[in-house]
């Protein structure tokens, strides 16, 4: 069960804490071997090391391509040291055993993050490194494998605990976590190389990650969970940096990713603009000519679902709309910057949390969504689908004014980011009626319209929001029920992908309410 730790190995890209590492282990008695950074960081410490390729009796070569691979390493990380022929090779050989492997990789998903060229990610890919871990944890029956500085203290720890060995569990424990990095490192440089070869289809590929956060925990509190990173620099949830307020849950980045990527839609250049999410949904999005007024439009939607929300804005946070924001609880505000006024105020709010990115992201950008299901994973690229008004096919008599024109590309973005079956009614460049995630089209129809009146009575209004307004349904209408709810809510404007078998029966009802649709020839689904 106890293995001794007498030599080790250590060969780290990234030398945070090597050097008190090197001296904790030297101080307990452990022979220190090294490849040559690493080595020289230790001796420049005035620590005892022995050059690898004395070991070896090579000199590490093309450019450090080959320095560790050979019998002499590989033999001495997976020999069995119970085992009569492993041990009589060994000293046929003049191997000798190492107890433990500490190793960083080269840093390759850094050299992906920096937008490093093709030539060197490629020489990034760490070779030797990979192959000693890989052996290392084979052998955890004696050897020890340590790949992360987090790692460090509890491998000392156990070194004092247990007299200068290691327990069988405890050894378990790091194979297991040296196989996840060798398997997330390949994933990374298989990932980068599709894209970088331009390989369209999603087949054959390996998911890459590294862990970011271990999560208080999941969807639930009876759930663990953790979140983990693919090493994108793209602007979002993952890269943000958070200026105050509680670590974000699992809900929490869930919800910010869904209001960023919403939010991202609306480019800066077109004016403010404003999303808040709740359980994934968006219950406002609204433009406005300030961002306080995008803001308070977008809460009008929905005052009641906005409570507790998750706030994303396209343009850097001003003090006025940090001001109204601060006013109700938020959870989460994502903005692509935010000025001293704001900062400052939001510094009064201890819960609230500020996250803030590099820019928007790119809706255009491709991208891969991995979901689970049962016994495997289903992987398709990103709905980065987008049209334009040139795209869309008038079909009714009457066609849209520029406002309703306006307001419907306006409704399809949103659509697009609400769960299926998705139906958005928007007025003025806000949304003014949300109907999400229902089983049936007539269903969201009806509960965006309900919600709307509701939002009018508790505004004092005479009529509902809904009246003038247009209408985006995610996926065609497969009967014209969903549409004459709308007509009935005080829609004016219809635009939906179109492709029912009943089309014509939806266009003629359309006609006859006076409507005018138009075609996007593209779904949304979103589930
Ligand atoms: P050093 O800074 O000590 O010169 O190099 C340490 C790095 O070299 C570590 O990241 C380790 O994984 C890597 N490494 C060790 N042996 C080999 C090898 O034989 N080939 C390659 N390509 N990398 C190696």
């Amino acid at each position: 069960d106890f293995a001794p730790v007498t030599r080790a190995l250590l060969s780290v890209s990234d030398k945070t804490g090597l050097i008190e590492l090197g001296r904790a282990l030297a101080e307990r008695g452990v022979e220190l071997l090294s490849t040559g950074g690493t080595a020289r960081s230790l001796r420049e410490a005035g620590l005892a090391v022995r050059d690898v390729a004395e070991v070896t009796g090579f000199p590490e070569m093309m450019d450090g391509r080959v320095k560790t691979l050979h019998p002499m390493v590989h033999g001495g990380l997976l020999a069995l040291r119970d085992n009569a022929d492993h041990v009589a090779a060994m000293e046929t050989h003049g191997i000798g055993p190492i107890d433990l492997l500490v190793v960083s990789l080269y840093p390759f998903e850094d050299t992906v993050a920096r937008g490093g060229d093709y030539d060197a990610c490629v020489e990034n890919i760490d070779i030797g490194g990979p192959a000693m871990i890989r052996a290392a944890a084979k052998n955890h029956a004696f050897v020890n494998v340590v790949v992360d500085v987090e790692d460090y203290p509890a491998l000392l720890a156990e070194l004092d605990a247990q007299d200068g060995q290691t327990r069988y569990a405890f050894r378990q424990r790091l194979a297991q976590v040296a196989y996840a990095r060798t398997a997330a490192y390949d994933a990374a440089v298989s990932s980068w190389m599709a894209d970088a070869i331009n390989e369209p289809a999603p087949r054959r590929r390996a998911v890459a990650g590294t862990l970011a956060q271990t999560l208080r925990y999941g969807e639930n509190p009876h759930q663990a969970a953790a979140f983990y990173v693919d090493g994108s620099d793209r602007p979002g949830v993952a890269t943000a940096r958070q200026m105050q307020g509680k670590e974000l849950s699992y809900n929490n980045i869930n919800d910010t990713d869904a209001a960023f990527e919403l939010v991202s839609e609306f480019a800066p250049e077109d004016g403010p603009a404003c999303a808040i999410i709740k359980h994934a949904n968006p219950c406002g999005v609204a433009r406005g000519a300030t961002l306080l007024e995008a803001y308070k439009s977008a809460f009008d939607c929905d005052r009641t679902s906005a409570f507790g929300g998750i706030i994303a804005l396209n343009q850097p946070l001003d003090g006025a709309t940090a001001e109204e924001i601060a006013g109700i609880f938020t959870e989460v505000v994502i903005a692509p910057g935010a000025n001293d006024d704001a900062v400052s105020i939001f510094a009064k709010k201890k819960n609230l949390r500020l996250l803030l990115t590099e820019g928007l992201a790119d809706p255009a950008t491709a991208g891969r969504m991995i979901k689970q299901v049962a016994g495997g994973y289903l992987v398709q690229d990103k709905d980065t689908g987008r049209i334009s008004a040139d795209d869309l096919r008038v079909v009714t008599k009457r066609a849209p004014t520029d406002r309703e024109m306006s307001d419907m590309l306006f409704a399809w973005k949103v659509a697009k980011h609400v769960k299926s079956n998705a139906i958005v009614y928007v007025k003025d460049g806000a949304t003014v009626g949300v109907g999400a995630g229902q089983m049936s089209r007539v269903d969201s129809c009806r509960i965006a319209a309900r919600k709307s009146q509701d939002m009018a009575e508790a505004l004092g209004l005479a009529a509902p929001l809904t009246q003038g307004s247009v209408v985006a349904s995610d996926a065609f209408f497969p009967f014209a029920d969903g549409l004459l709810t709308a007509a009935e809510a005080g829609a004016t404007a219809v635009i939906h992908p179109g492709g029912s078998m009943r089309d014509d029966e939806v266009i003629a009802a359309a006609d006859e309410a006076g409507l005018a649709m138009v075609l996007t020839g593209m779904r949304h689904f979103r589930h």
